[in-house]
Order: C-alpha cells, then structure tokens, then sequence
C-alpha cells in the first residue's frame, strides 16, 4: 500500500512509515512531505487487528 500526493503537479508516491497521519480536525490526513499538502485517508482495520490506511479518492 502506497499513497500518491494529489497535488496534480506533485503526485510524489509515499509509502505509509513515510509520513505521519493525523487529524487536523476535519479528519485523518498526511500531510505531503515535499509541497505540505493535504491528503485525506481512511482508517481500515485488517483481520489481524491492525489498522491500515486508504487515501481517499475525490
Ligand atoms: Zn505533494
């Protein structure tokens, strides 16, 4: 699973341990480490019990 910024003229590719996920009140989001812009993401947790994370798509 990887995340690719939607910056359309940044469109970097990030792995998960690449970036840090948090919520800035409108909920969880990365912040792109290159152009800091914001990448929403949805928490899904596995059948292990781990939760992985989703960029949301518009
Ligand atoms: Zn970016």
């Amino acid at each position: 699973m990887s995340f690719t910024c939607q910056n359309q003229s940044c469109r970097t590719r990030w792995e998960e341990a690449d970036v840090t996920i948090k919520d800035e009140g409108q909920g969880l989001l990365f912040r792109c480490p290159v152009c800091n812009s914001r990448n929403p993401v949805v928490p899904q947790r596995r059948p292990d019990g781990t939760i992985r994370y989703q960029q949301r798509t518009r």
